[in-house]
């Protein structure tokens, strides 16, 4: 049953074959017995889930409902979620219930979807490698000694343990791609302002983008359906009709123009992972895209640009945490100023205190012109790049990250290489595009992913292509070894 698709289960479901209450049980259970050796997920949200189910379950035998209604999901803990713990990974936010719920949460929830609980992820959503968070690292199913990726790892983790066929992710410089890639799932970011943002904790606001993890792209499809659109509680969701993302799914991809950026086909990828990539890239052209050569002159820029961007907003955001309305507090406090220290001090891990201070710092009177703006400006230029390549290709195809999985503790005293994991990925963020990462391949027995990118609000493409190299590929299918029983 863990194995099947989205559609698979909701036929099921609709046929009664299977209740919603059954699937939640199911799911549930394979939490609690796989989840042991992984660490993916933080909170169980059993009765509320079993009491959805049943709504679910009453809605079916209606003859009500849609594809998702009844199906078992969980979200990464940087959505807030009422009633139920919202932790963002932080020592900070451990004792924290949200007083409301996240916009894309209540959408899946209103779609019927029934959440199981809340992800593990790296401390508000700062690390590629899910080892920041305050409750410990969570382990790669493929491979218990390596990492999952980071930020949204519990969620990619979950799914390609089988323990719910969808998990809810964020992504602002890679964080669903990147660990999609590595736990051999696949990991969709929309365009910047296609999902709403309210509620869901911010790490760098002109960045953050909520998307779909799930085994296959037609699942991530349904799933991004229900997420996406207007919400005029976020200032920066697009008030822009959906495209149907299941519409297109089915269309051929002949004639389809597939740019491969030169500057991403050099030393800095692993020579196996781009075998992996180039006989993904085959197989697309075999079944009719045209493959072009193109150039992204500014991109090596985007590493750099990012650590200064990204900080910077996180440094704003995250002043709001200062012991005082909620979150942590120190104890015993002498005056206001040592409640700011050290709540702050002690309610923050080492790679957000890294990232606040290198954010406080080019935003400060003295710096601002030489790395904030600089890093602006740098910013468009790397759109423009994607700009114009699009006048050219209809999507852009790479390896989603320079190697397979690292081994855990093996860049965690090396921020730098650790940063270098997003570099193909980041790019993305800083031009707002879509993008989204497919299993092709293995190396060393650990997944490799196939990245690929949109023109704006081009979803329904990337999925198209995603579904046609899946119909005819079924790394997407391959599940790590002790995840593959009932
Ligand atoms: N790994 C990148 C970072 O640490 C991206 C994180 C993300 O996308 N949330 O900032």
């Amino acid at each position: 049953m863990y194995n099947k698709s989205l559609r698979q289960l909701s036929d099921s479901l609709q046929k009664k074959e299977l209740s919603s209450v059954e699937l939640t049980q199911y799911f549930l259970a394979r939490i609690k017995r796989l989840d042991t050796s992984l660490n993916s997920v933080i909170t169980l949200n059993e009765s509320a889930a079993l009491v959805a189910a049943e709504q679910a379950d009453k809605q079916l035998q209606n003859g009500l409902g849609g594809l998702l209604t009844g199906i078992p999901l969980l979200h990464k803990d940087i959505f807030c979620t009422e009633g139920l713990r919202t932790s963002s990974g932080s020592k900070m936010l451990d004792n924290f219930i949200a007083p409301y719920t996240a916009t894309t949460v209540q959408q899946l929830q209103q779609s019927g979807a029934v959440m199981l609980g809340k992800t593990n992820m790296d401390e508000f959503a700062m690390g590629s490698s899910n080892e920041t968070s305050f409750y410990g690292g969570v382990k790669n199913p493929w491979d218990l000694q390596r990492v999952p990726g980071g930020s949204s790892g519990g969620s990619a983790a979950a799914v390609a343990a089988r323990l719910a066929p969808l998990a809810s992710g964020t992504d602002t410089g890679g964080s669903i791609r990147q660990p999609a890639a590595f736990c051999g799932i696949t990991g969709i970011k929309p365009t910047y302002g296609r999902v709403s943002r309210y509620g869901m904790i911010a790490f760098a606001s002109s960045l953050d983008q909520a998307g779909a993890m799930a085994k296959s792209s037609e699942d991530a499809a349904i799933m991004l359906q229900a997420m996406s659109g207007f919400d005029p509680k976020d200032s920066t969701s697009v008030d822009r009709p959906v495209d149907d993302l299941l519409q297109n799914i089915g269309r051929s991809l002949k004639g389809v123009r597939v740019g491969l950026p030169k500057e991403f086909f050099t030393e800095g990828l692993d020579s196996d992972v781009c075998e992996k990539v180039t006989e993904a890239i085959d197989v697309l052209k075999s079944a009719g895209a045209i493959i072009k050569e193109i150039s992204l002159p500014n991109i090596n820029l985007s590493v750099p640009a990012y650590y200064v961007v990204a900080p910077a907003e996180c440094s704003a955001n995250l002043s709001r945490f200062d012991g005082v309305r909620y979150g942590y507090r120190c104890d015993e406090p002498k005056d206001l100023e040592d409640l700011y220290k050290r709540s702050r001090g002690e309610g923050f891990g080492d790679e957000v205190k890294r990232r606040i201070m290198m954010g406080a710092y080019v935003l400060s009177a003295g710096y601002y012109d030489a790395y904030y703006k600089k890093a602006q400006q740098v910013r468009r230029l790397i759109q423009q790049d994607f700009v114009k390549a699009f006048e050219e290709v209809d999507i852009i195809a790479s390896a989603t990250a320079p190697s397979v999985a690292f081994k855990a503790g093996e860049k965690t005293d090396d921020p730098v290489s650790m940063y270098l994991s997003d570099i193909f990925t980041i790019g993305v963020n800083l031009a707002g595009l879509p993008g989204m990462s497919v299993p092709c391949g293995f190396v060393d027995q650990m997944p490799v992913g196939l990245q690929l990118i949109g023109n704006y609000f081009d979803e329904s493409r990337l999925l198209n292509v995603g579904h046609q190299y899946q119909q005819m590929t079924n790394w997407h299918d391959m599940i790590p070894t002790g995840f593959g029983q009932e």
